[in-house]
């Protein structure tokens, strides 16, 4: 169980499999020319990442160092950024150095960010290590760190030379991690292929059993596989057409137009999948509501999330935190949004959209579903 996906017309860059840190090892330096190799990573990994960090640790054919930042989104920030500068500048890395980024989004949007800008420019390399980093912010490029007035708002288009997906890693990765990635794989089922939708219908129980288990080869992680891997190669396949999100990049925003808006009000007690997910529900009621498909599409979505653990309505407490007039303005100021109109991707049925990309929709249609 090994697989590599292209991206932006480079071969061989994604590679997915179960304890690949001798592979990750061998095809890194084989890759990547550098003087220095910079592994960073946060301090709750540190402890079980030892397979990996000593495969890259003995084989490196340079010099290699380790930089560790505390856990957490409060690490996307300037200081740390700056932090990790001051840490490669003070043991002289030049150009000639390759970052590591081994951790879940946010190392990778860090550390990328740092690649990005460090001496106008630097190799690095991802490590996704968790779900939602392996299937959506590994791929595609983005990099940012946050700022006082919002996330995500100074940051860079930077590629990663290579992403490398150990899903042995996602066995220390807590359930509700898990599920948080899982609102992403279902989105991008949903709306690319009724096939990969139909296999986690199917296998909703064992996929992430298969991990607490000592039996090395299963069906569940046959199946896991299967999933990241056709989640992986949806993201890649539309990174590829539209590099700097023209607008089919956009289809990824399923669920994520009403979803971020819940999710800003809502943050940090609810995590970004658990929005999205209720999302993911609401728009594709607006989808039903607006006569694009049957309602059967809607109990369809629903039914999955429910199997993976995911949210599809909120609690009557944290309903009353989600004034309607709160979740509308959040949606006002959306960078997606079309002059006043708000974009929302509609799927016509399961694996299918109206569009190759976001349609614009009337507030009332948005506004119907959000105030049930
Ligand atoms: P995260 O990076 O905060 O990781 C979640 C927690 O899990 C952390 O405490 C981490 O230490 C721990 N962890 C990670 N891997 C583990 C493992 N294998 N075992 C045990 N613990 C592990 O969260 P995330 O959900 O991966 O990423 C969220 C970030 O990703 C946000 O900042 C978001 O803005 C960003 N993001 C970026 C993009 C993009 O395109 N660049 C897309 C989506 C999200
Ligand atoms: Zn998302």
């Amino acid at each position: 169980m090994y697989s590599t996906l292209p991206i932006l017309h480079q071969p061989n860059v994604i590679h997915i499999g179960y304890h690949i840190h001798d592979k990750v090892a061998a095809d890194l330096y084989q890759t990547v020319t550098a003087s220095t190799f910079v592994l960073i990573t946060d301090t709750r990994l540190l402890p079980l990442i030892n397979p990996l960090l000593n495969s890259l640790q003995s084989k490196c054919p340079g010099r290699f160092l380790v930089r560790v930042i505390p856990p957490g989104e409060g690490s996307k920030s300037r200081a740390t950024k700056a932090n990790i500068e001051d840490f490669l500048l003070k043991n002289s890395c030049t150009r000639d150095t390759c970052l590591v980024a081994v951790g879940g989004g946010v190392v990778g949007d860090l550390v990328g960010y740092v690649a990005a800008t460090f001496m106008r420019g630097i190799p690095f390399v991802q490590v996704p290590t968790t779900l939602l980093a392996m299937v959506d912010s590994s791929l595609g490029g983005k990099t940012a760190i946050d700022t006082p007035a919002g996330k995500n708002l100074v940051g860079a288009f930077w590629q990663p030379k290579r992403v490398y997906m150990d899903l042995g890693m996602l066995m220390t990765l807590p359930s509700r991690e898990f599920r948080n990635g899982m609102a992403e794989v279902i989105k991008t089922a949903a709306i690319s292929s009724e096939a990969d939708f139909k296999v986690l219908e199917d296998g909703a129980t064992d996929m992430e059993a298969s991990l607490h288990t000592t039996q090395e080869a299963s069906k569940g992680r046959e199946k896991l596989l299967e999933v990241i891997l056709a989640s992986a190669r949806f993201k890649a396949d539309v990174v590829t057409e539209d590099e700097r999100e023209g607008g089919l990049r956009g289809l990824l925003n399923f669920g994520h137009t009403i979803g971020h808006a819940f999710e800003k009000i809502l943050s940090p007690d609810w995590l970004h999948g658990e929005c999205v997910s209720v999302g993911l529900v609401a728009e594709a009621e607006v989808s039903h509501l607006l006569g694009h498909c049957d309602y059967a599409v809607v109990e369809r979505l629903k039914r999955v999330l429910v199997a993976y653990g995911l949210p599809i309505d909120f609690d009557a407490a944290t309903k009353a935190r989600l004034g309607l007039d709160d979740v509308m303005q959040v949606m006002r100021v959306d960078k997606k949004n079309q002059g006043s109109q708000k974009k929302l991707v509609i799927l016509s049925s399961i694996g299918t959209t109206l569009e190759p990309k976001a349609s614009a929709v009337a507030d009332d249609a948005i506004e119907n579903i959000v105030k049930k």
